[in-house]
């Protein structure tokens, strides 16, 4: 058995067990489940089939940590510290966590790779806020009063996260909740809790004290939505669909508990024929093929000028034809298999629902023939209509649609006509046109010249119904905090009220 096939036996026997008050625990009603491999059917994990009295249990760790512990008020720098150690215990496991992401989603190993690399930078720029953690004070408002605002860690954060980018998506949250100085419970995505399971394990050689972090597997109903009513959870941090945003929404109402919503979306890339129209054509391909398509930043939609539509079809059609698909263990993969046969069905659903309404099929829309695994071959749609359902609902596949503008007024109103606005490329080199679009479309990213590229110190998150409030930079610290304001009387008060 080579060292590869070793690792794989390995993490494939592995029998994962629950984070609770800093003590690996089974779940209360010692049901298991298991992940099949996307790519390979073979098992690939047995986890915990958390219940409402493991939520129950993890909500006590963490308030009593939060409520009892010094981690609420320690300083800044050692704080910083264990944000650090995690950072490099993440970097140390890179292979093995790049290995399970892969196993447990079917997305190619290299890219895997690339994230684990992208989820040590979110930990070590976490670190660098916990210093900088400050409120504000006014000192005008007359010489009796000075004015303090102090920033406090909001409480218990539930996080609750979705199986596409499961190490990366934790990462954007738990590091800025734990800089704020909350405690947390998690609930990964019952498809791909492996690598948030062995960042716990990661914590627990960090330091940290017990209880500040809590993870719980298990389905969205019971192990989520009791974790997104709870009384005793003061916000929850949630990625994932907006239907589910919906319903976390309606649970928060228990306590009135903050949110922060991360869903769907469904992104133009809007071509003008001023451009480098080499690099919107790969920025395209990439855009709407990266992760399977199964990516809320998907490029789902390609908007591009009339004058050069055929020709910049005809390209995107060439280049997607170069997409290679397979096995994601294949260093040179470029797009793996899909999570689940109902996300492959749905996907497919798509696909024949737009030729029902007249659009051409212009490549793909069948499943690929492996002999292992469900992969989907690049698809592309063209003739689509702005009211047909591909150019309309987040498909989370590798499909494109796409569709042509007469000018600048159109491919705004084009790029704006959805429920959601999380993210938009633009194409041109004439700044004005840049400048006018980035300022029109209702997206909280915009992208000129570029897609889908991130730093952990700018603001991700979306309009309408993409989401609410904002993960990454300042902000995302931000997020996991309360203000309060203390006004202080400054010498003897002598304005009474009764004399
Ligand atoms: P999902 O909404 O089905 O599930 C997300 C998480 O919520 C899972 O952990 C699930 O178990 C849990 N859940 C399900 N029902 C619940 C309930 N009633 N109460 C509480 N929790 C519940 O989403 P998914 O299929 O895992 O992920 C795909 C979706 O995530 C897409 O719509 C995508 O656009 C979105 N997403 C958004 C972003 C972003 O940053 N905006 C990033 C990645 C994915």
């Amino acid at each position: 058995m080579s060292d590869f096939e070793a690792q794989l036996d390995r993490i494939s026997k592995k029998k994962y067990k629950m984070l609770i008050d800093g003590k690996w625990e089974n779940t209360s009603s010692k049901k298991t489940f298991s992940r099949k491999s996307p790519s390979h059917d073979i098992v690939v994990g047995h986890y915990q089939e958390g219940t409402k009295e493991d939520v129950e249990k993890a909500v006590t760790a963490a308030r009593a940590a939060f409520d009892s512990s010094d981690w609420a008020v320690l300083s800044g720098s050692v704080r910083a510290k264990i944000l650090l150690k995690i950072a490099g215990g993440i970097e140390q496991r890179l292979e093995e966590l790049a290995l399970v992401e892969v196993m447990e989603s079917g997305k190619p190993i290299a890219q895997a790779r690339d994230e684990i690399r992208a989820t040590v930078e979110l930990w070590e720029y976490a670190a660098t806020l916990c210093r900088h953690n400050h409120g504000d004070s006014h000192n005008t408002l007359g010489k009796e009063v000075l004015g303090l605002i102090l920033r406090e860690p909001i409480g218990v954060v539930g996080i609750i996260t979705p199986w596409n980018f499961p190490l990366l998506i934790v990462s954007q949250k738990l590091p800025f909740a734990l800089a704020a100085g909350c405690t947390s419970v998690v609930k990964p995505s019952e498809l791909t809790p492996g690598t948030t399971l062995i960042l716990g394990e990661i914590i627990q050689n960090s330091g940290i004290p017990k209880g500040v972090v809590n993870i719980v597997t298990g389905y969205g109903f019971p192990v989520g939505s009791t974790l997104a009513g709870h009384l005793d959870v003061d916000m929850i941090s949630f990625t994932g669909s907006t239907v589910v945003g919906k319903k976390i929404v309606v649970a928060s109402q228990s306590n009135l508990k903050k949110i922060s919503l991360e869903l769907g979306g469904k992104n133009p890339q809007i071509v003008f024929p001023d451009c480098d129209l080499d690099a919107a054509v790969d920025a395209v391909v990439f855009g709407v093929y990266f992760n399977m398509g199964e990516c809320c930043n998907s490029g789902s939609r390609l908007l591009v000028h009339e004058s050069i539509g055929e020709e910049f079809t005809r390209r995107v059609i060439a280049l997607s034809k170069k997409v290679k698909v397979g096995n994601p263990l294949d260093e040179t993969t470029k797009v793996g298999a899909i999570i689940s046969k109902e996300q492959l069905d749905k996907v497919l659903g798509y696909v024949e629902d737009s030729a029902k309404e007249g659009a051409v099929l212009a490549l793909g829309g069948k499943r690929a023939q492996t002999k292992q695994g469900r992969y989907l071959e690049p698809t592309i749609i063209t003739a689509v209509s702005p009211k047909m359902k591909v150019a309309r609902e987040e498909v989370f596949g590798p499909v494109l649609a796409i569709m042509t503008f007469k000018n600048e007024e159109e491919a705004v109103q084009l790029a704006n006509d959805t429920i959601y606005g999380l993210s938009a490329g633009i194409w041109t080199s004439d700044i004005t046109t840049a400048l006018n679009l980035s300022r029109k479309i209702k997206a909280g990213t915009i992208w000129v010249n570029s897609f889908m590229d991130g730093y952990p110190e700018l603001p991700f998150g979306g309009y309408k119904q993409s989401g609410v409030g904002r993960e990454l930079g300042r902000f995302g610290l931000e997020e996991f905090t309360e203000l309060k304001t203390v006004q202080l009387h400054i010498g003897k008060r002598n304005n009474r009220w009764i004399d």
